[in-house]
């Protein structure tokens, strides 16, 4: 039977770690301040900004939404994204995603100042990642790894496959786990025999956004399996990309969904806040 790596008690630990660090921070008149961006009106993405606002709340940090209808000219979106890398009050903001069509995020993405990028997603901050530099780190794939090392699950060494290929978790994650000295193997769409390559995992990693797809027969014994996957559920609930109840018994450490990597993104997006801010009042 396998050990739960329990996000969401590990990601209570950390908004606990950033409200202490935010009210130090606020005792030295250092403001820590998130500012979204949000265009359009999809309920999902309303729901994840008022989540992300909540937690702000939670660990004292200040929170302001700009929002937008979703015919907004790019310009519109561009002049704000400009307007906050040179708000001095701003620690760190972010652009929810996706977009509505016709937007490209890409270039206004690439627009924020990396210091004060807490997605972590802009071409500079996903290279500075690649080289090995200092950046604000993706929320999910970071997550994904704090979990790990939390958790007292050891990276360096083990053969980790990764099952997606994204520039939001896939590409970031397997990045981050080299970072960690594992040896990586990413899949995708295209992967021959995926079941095969994925039995050669102690660490499974599955990021592929297909329900409750991988099974006992994608899972060598003893391996430790990260789900990345979010679907909901007919009549309520999540499900993630792994069949839980097959897998769990061959695992020796298995994230469950909901309460695995979901509670670890929302809080990693609060610890680069506060790293943003800790960064600029020490810049
Ligand atoms: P995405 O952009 O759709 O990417 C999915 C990746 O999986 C692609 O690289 C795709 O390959 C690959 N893939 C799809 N079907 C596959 C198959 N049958 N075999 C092997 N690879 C396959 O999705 P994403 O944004 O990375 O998100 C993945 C999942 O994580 C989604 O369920 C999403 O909701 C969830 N998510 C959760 C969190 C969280 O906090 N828990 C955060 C972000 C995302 P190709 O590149 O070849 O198309």
């Amino acid at each position: 039977m396998a050990k739960i790596l329990d996000g969401k008690a590990v990601a209570a630990t950390i908004r606990a770690e950033v409200a202490e660090s935010v009210a130090e921070l606020e005792a030295r008149n250092i403001p820590v301040r998130l500012d979204v961006v949000l265009v359009g009106d999809d309920p999902a993405s309303a729901t994840y900004v008022r989540m992300k606002q909540r937690d702000c709340e939670e660990v004292g940090i200040e929170s302001r939404a700009h929002r937008f209808p979703a015919d907004v000219s790019h310009e519109k979106l561009a002049a704000l994204v400009e307007e906050l890398n040179q708000n001095g009050a701003v620690s760190g903001f972010f652009i929810q995603l996706p977009l509505p069509p016709g937007l490209d995020a890409l270039p206004l993405i690439s627009a924020i100042d990396p210091s004060k990028d807490v997605d972590g997603l802009s071409p500079l901050s996903i290279g500075r990642l690649s080289i090995g530099l200092p950046s604000l780190l993706p929320c999910t794939p970071h997550g994904v790894v704090q979990l790990l090392r939390r958790s007292g699950v050891e990276i360096e060494g083990r053969e980790a496959v990764v099952v997606g290929r994204s520039n939001l978790v896939g590409k970031p994650l397997a990045q981050l786990l080299l970072r960690e000295n594992a040896t990586v193997t990413v899949c995708h769409s295209r992967t021959k025999d995926l079941a095969e390559v994925a039995r050669g995992a102690d660490l499974l990693v599955v990021a592929a956004g297909r329900r409750e797809f991988v099974g006992a027969e994608y899972v060598k014994d003893g391996a430790v399996v990260v789900d990345v996957g979010i679907h909901g559920r007919e009549g309520g609930g999540l499900v993630g990309d792994v069949r839980f109840e097959e897998v769990e018994p061959i695992a020796s450490y298995i994230t469950p969904v909901p309460g695995g990597v979901g509670p670890m993104t929302r809080a990693m997006l609060l610890y680069n806040t506060l790293q943003a801010a800790r960064a600029q009042a020490e810049a």
